[in-house]
C-alpha cells in the first residue's frame, strides 16, 4: 500500500484523504491468530501536516472468522481500531531507520508494514467464541455448549461408592 504525497509535501494541499482496503493473507498470521477467513479491512482517514510534521490518522474495521480455541466452532467478530502515527521524512537512505517509525521516501509513503502491525495488535490474544464457552469434553469430545455428555455427571452406584471408600481407606493404610 503506497501513497504518493508529493502534493502535500510541496504544500499545494493541506491534507490527503485515504480510503483503502487491506486483506490479511499471510499464512503465519492466519494460523497464529486462529483466523479461518478475513474479509478486507477498510481503512478511512487522512494524512495531514501539523507543525512541520506529517501524520496519518485513520479508522479501520473488518470482519474476521475465528476458530474458537475451546470448542473449535467458527465464529465471526468485527475488529476495529485506529491507525495513528507520525511520518518521518527520509530522503537519505543512510539514515538510521527504526522499523517502528513510518518514513516518507521521495514523497512515497509505504503503509504495508504498519497496516499489518496495527491489525494484528487489535486481534484478540485469546480466541474464544464467548466468555461462557464450555469447550469440548476431554473424554468424549462432545461440544458442551450444544449438548450434555454423560462423562462427568454419571451417578455413582451407592454400592460402588462404598467400595470406593473401602479402596481409599485401604490406600491410606
Ligand atoms: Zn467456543
Ligand atoms: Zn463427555
Amino acid at each position: 500500500m503506497k501513497i504518493n504525497l508529493s502534493q502535500l509535501v510541496a504544500g499545494k494541499i493541506d491534507l490527503v484523504e485515504v480510503h483503502f482496503s487491506y486483506t490479511i493473507d499471510d499464512e503465519n498470521i492466519l494460523k497464529q491468530y486462529d483466523i479461518v477467513e478475513a474479509t478486507p479491512f477498510h481503512f478511512s482517514g487522512k494524512i495531514y501536516k501539523k507543525n512541520e510534521e506529517f501524520y496519518i490518522d485513520a479508522d479501520f474495521s473488518g470482519v474476521v472468522t475465528f476458530r474458537c480455541n475451546r470448542c473449535l466452532n467458527d465464529f465471526k467478530q468485527t475488529i476495529d481500531g485506529k491507525l495513528f502515527s507520525n511520518i518521518l521524512i527520509s530522503d537519505n537512505f543512510n539514515e538510521q531507520e527504526d522499523e517502528k517509525n513510518l518514513y516518507l521516501k521521495e514523497d512515497i509513503l509505504d503503509l504495508s508494514t504498519i497496516i499489518e502491525e496495527t491489525i494484528t495488535l487489535s486481534l484478540p490474544m485469546k480466541v474464544v467464541c464467548s466468555k461462557e464457552c464450555k469447550g469440548l469434553c476431554a473424554s468424549c469430545g462432545a461440544n458442551l455448549n450444544e449438548t450434555k455428555c454423560n462423562c462427568n455427571q454419571e451417578k455413582i452406584d451407592p454400592r460402588l461408592e462404598k467400595l470406593k471408600i473401602f479402596f481409599n481407606k485401604d490406600k491410606e493404610v
